[in-house]
């Protein structure tokens, strides 16, 4: 029985010389083919639900307690941040669906805060016309409404993917038999696709590995007050130590408090990167102070480094998928990094084992 559609139906075929591309195929019915997604991100989560949604029996493990991956909110007492994507821009008119259908939901909304670019010192507006969204009351949200009704494995960690006759066994960090399914898809960083793959599809693992992923401090702010700056969000252009501040308190929905969450370049995030967390917040907050005139003494500031942040370079294939063997992989750094770029190559991959299970099911 085909599931219910969460996500507004199914996308609309791109141009045949779109970078994702992918074949839109005519599916009634899902064969009884068992596929496990590693990684909750909005990647294996919209993978999931779109293999869901036509009938496939999935299984999603995720080795965090919570769903969404990078698309993350923090919470601290009454406090919430979005301390890993900001926002989310869509250009590509396949996801034109599920922006209305969540937009409709409440799900997502417009972030219209004021947003400057500093470069050489001179502050000015960013370029206007860009629909930001995010989701509400905050990003991780997403990722909860993509996973609602798939069965979720939360803080499990797949550590090995093995051959158990025609299917594979996935295996966890204590040697847990996590059960077998015929097609098993990575949704994760490609450095943690990569000891996955490796071992059972080493043509698909040189592929993966051609993409690379750089690590980015962020902190969590809040103030006492509101500092003198006109803006909500200001792109750093100059700055040896801070690409981005916003101000997540001026997001659609979000909660109590002055907010604030400044990323670091990815640079300084280099160099800096085995820092303690407490010496990473006092000189991000020295960066803050100067790049916003704010003298105030925090009340809260905790850093968080995302060691697998942004891709660059991505793979040039919108997902990848070893038809033979039953193993596929998605993720940002497939296709075009970001938000988008995600759900894009989790579309991508779905329809790439939909139309296999088709043929073979023909
Ligand atoms: C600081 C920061 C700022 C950003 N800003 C923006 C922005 O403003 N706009 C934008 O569009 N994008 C932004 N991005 C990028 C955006 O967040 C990502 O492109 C997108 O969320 C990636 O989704 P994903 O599903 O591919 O991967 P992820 O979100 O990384 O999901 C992968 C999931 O797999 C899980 N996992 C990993 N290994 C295993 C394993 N072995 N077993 C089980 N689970 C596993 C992880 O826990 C994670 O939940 C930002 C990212 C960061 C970190």
């Amino acid at each position: 029985m085909a599931g219910r559609s969460l996500n507004g139906g199914d996308a609309a075929i791109a141009p045949p010389n779109h970078p994702h591309a992918v074949r839109v195929v005519d599916i009634v019915e899902a064969p009884d083919v068992a596929v496990a997604v590693i990684g909750a991100g909005v990647a294996g989560l919209l993978c999931a639900r779109t293999l869901a949604d036509r009938g496939v029996h999935v299984t999603v493990f995720e080795k965090s307690r919570g769903v969404g991956g990078r698309c993350a909110t923090r919470r601290v007492d009454a406090w919430a941040f979005d301390h890993g994507a900001q926002y989310f821009t869509v250009r590509d008119q396949r996801l034109a669906p599920f922006i209305e259908s969540w937009r409709q939901q409440g799900l997502i909304a417009l972030w219209q805060g004021a947003l400057a670019v500093r470069e050489a010192g001179q502050w000015q507006p960013a370029k206007s016309g860009v629909h930001r969204w995010v989701a509400v009351p905050g990003m991780s949200a997403l990722g909860g409404h993509l996973a609602a009704d798939l069965p979720v494995h939360r803080n499990t960690m797949v550590e090995r993917i093995e051959r158990a006759g025609h299917r594979w066994r996935l295996m966890g960090c204590v040697g847990d038999d996590l059960g077998s399914f015929d097609v098993v898809l990575t949704c994760v960083p490609s450095p943690q696709a990569l000891p996955l793959l490796a071992p059972v599809a080493p043509a698909l693992a040189q592929v993966v590995a051609t993409a690379q992923m750089h690590p980015t401090w962020a902190t969590m702010l809040v103030l006492a007050e509101r500092p003198p700056v006109a803006w909500d969000g200001a792109f750093l252009n100059d700055d040896a130590t801070l690409s981005w501040i916003s101000r997540n308190a001026s997001k659609p929905g979000r909660g109590p408090g002055e907010t604030w969450v400044p990323h670091a370049t990815r640079e300084w995030t280099i160099r800096h990167l085995e820092d303690s967390a407490d010496s990473v917040s006092d000189a991000m907050m020295t960066a803050y102070h100067a790049a916003t005139g704010s003298t105030s003494v925090p009340v809260h500031a905790v850093s968080h480094r995302w060691r697998y942040a942004q891709p660059d370079p991505v793979v040039a294939a919108p997902a990848l998928y070893d038809a033979e063997l039953g193993l596929g992989a998605a993720g940002d750094w497939c296709g075009g990094a970001r938000v988008e770029g995600a759900l894009l190559s989790g579309i991508a991959l779905a329809e790439r084992v939909l139309t296999r299970a088709t043929l073979a099911s023909a």
